[in-house]
């Protein structure tokens, strides 16, 4: 069974003008209009039975709405596939009791964005929500490394993952992008010994440009080198690393195929495309 841990919808009235937005502002491709209808078509063509829908709060007024929209899409995941997890920010101020309220809707954890939500992912607001998730049993799903639409936002280093997890009792934390987007060296050195889980979106093979002239240079569009990719799985253990494709930023059926062609055991392969996850939301 496979399982993708990192995708994003929207809502579908404003679906296609989000997507359009976020592509011209990051000069990539996008390989869904946003939808979830989209996303199931594009799971079903890839052989993917379930998505994970991680949406953004990028404000403290968006929380409790974003909240009751992911047990909305929970209500209808036997038909679409789609389980979407909810959103905290660091600037809610009830986020004990809301936390506390995203359980009991059964939803199964957060999203985190340090960079598109103005605090470092060690600061003390993100402390006591890792804290609270972990007393809920909330998984925790983070933004990690530079994002290529914020390329200045330096929130979430490994060495801050690093110093969270060591003053947390933390849930389940996974770290997208491998740890660390463009910081993969420093993933290598600082999380191994932590617990944390790696997503792999984002992270191997190439980023797809939306062809609208953006001088992209070759560095910029390669991606982590497949023997880095590698040796992370072997030093993590692939216990410790979830399939995901960060759609409607990367293809799924692309993604499936290339995990599929590297040099991983067939217990390998099933642990990163879905036994984890399945575990980890008790699939
Ligand atoms: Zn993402």
């Amino acid at each position: 069974m496979i399982i993708d841990i990192h995708t994003h919808t929207f809502p579908d009235a404003i679906a296609a003008a989000t997507v359009d937005k976020l592509q011209a502002a990051a000069h990539i491709h996008p390989f869904t209009n946003g939808t979830i209808a989209a996303l199931s078509t594009s799971m079903r063509a890839a052989g993917i039975a379930y998505a994970v829908n991680l949406p953004v709060a990028t404000s403290p007024r968006q929380v409790t709405q974003i909240n009751d929209t992911a047990a909305r899409i929970n209500e209808r995941t036997h038909e679409t596939g789609v389980l979407s997890f909810g959103a905290m920010h660091p600037d809610f101020v009830d986020w004990y009791a809301e936390l506390g309220r995203v359980a009991a809707l059964g939803v199964r954890g957060i999203k985190l964005h340090p960079p598109y939500q103005g605090a470092d992912f060690d600061d003390i607001r993100y402390l006591r929500i890792l804290d609270r998730a972990g007393e809920l049993g909330l998984v925790v799903l983070t933004h990690a490394g530079l994002d290529i639409g914020l390329p200045d936002a330096d929130r979430v280093t490994p060495h801050m993952i690093r110093r969270a997890i060591a003053a947390t009792k933390f849930a389940p934390l996974i770290c997208a992008h491998m740890g660390g987007w463009r910081q993969w060296d420093a993933v290598e050195e600082l999380l191994p010994d932590t617990g944390v889980y790696l997503d792999t979106s984002f992270s191997i093979g190439r980023v797809t440009p939306n062809g609208d002239g953006y001088p992209w240079t070759e560095t910029a569009l390669s991606l982590m080198q497949e023997a880095q990719f590698l040796r992370l799985v072997r030093t993590f253990g692939a216990a410790r690393i979830l399939f995901g494709t960060d759609s409607p930023w990367g293809g799924q059926s692309d993604a499936v195929e290339r995990l599929r062609r590297l040099p991983l055991t067939e217990s390998e392969q099933a642990s990163i495309f879905g036994g984890n996850a399945a575990r980890l939301l008790g699939l």
